[in-house]
C-alpha cells in the first residue's frame, strides 16, 4: 500500500546543503513522518528545529541506518564520506539522493535534473542511488533543454562566475573574512578553500586540474552534460571561475545550434518552460526587470535566464546569461524535486 507520509534522513544535515534540504521540506510541506539528521563528529548533539520540533544531530557511523527503516536519504557530506555511506544506507532499504560527485558517472546510478530528464528515476533501483548534477551543470541544462530539443544544440561554449557557497561553508566564511581583513588592512591572507585569495579575485580554477589544462569542475559540466541530455553529440568547452560573491553561479553560454531560429522565439520558448524565469528588459527603468543578478536571485527556485541575443558572429548562434541559487536549484531544491517525483510515482 502506498504510504502518505516517509521517514527521511538527512546526512550532512549541519552544512550549507544540508540545512537547505530542510528549509525546502518545510517550505514545500513534503510529508514528513520521521526525520533522522547525520554530521560527522563535530556536530554530535547538535540541535537543529524542523517544523517548530527539536531533533538532535547524530554523528554518521557504519550503523546509522541499521532499524530505522529510513526511506529517502537526502545525503551531502562529500565525496569521500559518500562512497562509503550512501552503498550503507542503500543496502538498508533507503533511496539516496545523492548531492556529491562520486556516483554521478556511475551508468547504474542515474543522473537527474526533473526538468531536463525526469524519466530516468526509473532506473533508481538498479543501486536505490540517484545522483544530483554539479551545481553549474543543473543551471545551464534547464535552459539548454527545449533549444536542443527543437533547433538541436551543435556547440555550447560556457564561461561560469561560481559564488563561494558553491565550495561549502568554510569557503563562503574565507570570502568574508579575507573581505573584512583586506579593508581593515589587518594582517596577511591565508587562502586555505581557494588556491589563492578570493576576496576581491575572480580565480579561473574551480577544483583540480587535470593533464589537459582542464579543471575537474569543467570536465564534469561536458560529461554531466550528455547523461543528463542523453546525447554525447552536443560539443562542450567549459571554463570554470570562482568569484567573491556569496550566493548564485552566473554562467555566460553560447549556443549554436543546426537549425536556424528566431530570437523571439527562444525568448517565448524560455519564458514557458517550467522552472525558467526570463529576466531580458534590458532598456527598463527597474533594475530587476533588465537582467538576472546574484543578490536578486538568492533564495529563489526558477533558473532566471536573460541577455538573450543572437551572436552574430556564427550562422545559427545565441548568447544567453543564466543565473541561479547553487544551494537551491543547484541542490537542495533539485533533489526534493527528485524525492517528490519518487514518492508520486515509485515508491
Ligand atoms: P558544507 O557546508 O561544508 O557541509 C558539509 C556537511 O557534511 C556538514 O554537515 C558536515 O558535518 C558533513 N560531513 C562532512 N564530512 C562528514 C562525514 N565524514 N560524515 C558525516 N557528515 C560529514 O558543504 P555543502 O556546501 O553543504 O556541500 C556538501 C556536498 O554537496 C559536497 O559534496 C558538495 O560538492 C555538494 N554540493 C554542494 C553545492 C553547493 O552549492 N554548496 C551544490 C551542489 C553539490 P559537520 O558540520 O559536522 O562537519
Amino acid at each position: 500500500m502506498k504510504k502518505d507520509k516517509y521517514s527521511i534522513g538527512i546526512i550532512g544535515a549541519t552544512g550549507l546543503v544540508g540545512r537547505e534540504f530542510l528549509e525546502i521540506l518545510e517550505q514545500r510541506n513534503f510529508p514528513v513522518m520521521k526525520l533522522y539528521l547525520f554530521a560527522s563528529e563535530n556536530s554530535m548533539g547538535e540541535v537543529i528545529k524542523f517544523k517548530g520540533t527539536d531533533y538532535i544531530v547524530e554523528t554518521l557511523n557504519e550503523d546509522s541506518f541499521k532499524k530505522k527503516k529510513i526511506d529517502i536519504i537526502l545525503s551531502s557530506p562529500g565525496a569521500s564520506a559518500s562512497s562509503k555511506y550512501s552503498p550503507l544506507a542503500a543496502k538498508e532499504g533507503a533511496v539516496v539522493i545523492d548531492n556529491t560527485s562520486y556516483f554521478r558517472m556511475d551508468d547504474d546510478v542515474p543522473l537527474v535534473v526533473p526538468e531536463v530528464n525526469p524519466d530516468d528515476i526509473r532506473y533508481y533501483g538498479k543501486k536505490n542511488i540517484i545522483s544530483n548534477p554539479n551545481c553549474s551543470t543543473i543551471q545551464m541544462v534547464v535552459p539548454l533543454k527545449p533549444i536542443h530539443d527543437k533547433y538541436k544544440i551543435k556547440r555550447v561554449v560556457v564561461s561560469t562566475y561560481q559564488s563561494t557557497s558553491g565550495a561549502g561553508k568554510k569557503a563562503m566564511d574565507e570570502l568574508f573574512y579575507q573581505t573584512t581583513g583586506v579593508i581593515n588592512a589587518k594582517g596577511d591572507i591565508f587562502p586555505e578553500k581557494f588556491p589563492i585569495q578570493i576576496a576581491f579575485n575572480c580565480i579561473p580554477q574551480i577544483d583540480v586540474f587535470s593533464e589537459d589544462g582542464y579543471t575537474k569542475e569543467e570536465i564534469k559540466m561536458v560529461k554531466e552534460t550528455h547523461k543528463i541530455m542523453h546525447d554525447k553529440g552536443i560539443g562542450i568547452t567549459a571554463t570554470t571561475v570562482r568569484v567573491p560573491v556569496f550566493f548564485c553561479h552566473g554562467e555566460s553560454v553560447n549556443i549554436e545550434t543546426e537549425k536556424p531560429f528566431d530570437i523571439k522565439d527562444i525568448k517565448t520558448m524560455l519564458s514557458e518552460t517550467k522552472g525558467i524565469k526570463v529576466v531580458d528588459n534590458i532598456f527598463s527603468d527597474n533594475p530587476d526587470e533588465r537582467y538576472p543578478y546574484q543578490t536578486h536571485v538568492a533564495g529563489l527556485d526558477d533558473v532566471f535566464v536573460g541577455r538573450i541575443r543572437k551572436d552574430f558572429s556564427i550562422q545559427n548562434g545565441l548568447n544567453i546569461w543564466v543565473v541561479a541559487d547553487n544551494v537551491r536549484k543547484g541542490a537542495a531544491l533539485n533533489a526534493i524535486q527528485i524525492a517528490e517525483i519518487l514518492i508520486q510515482k515509485y515508491l
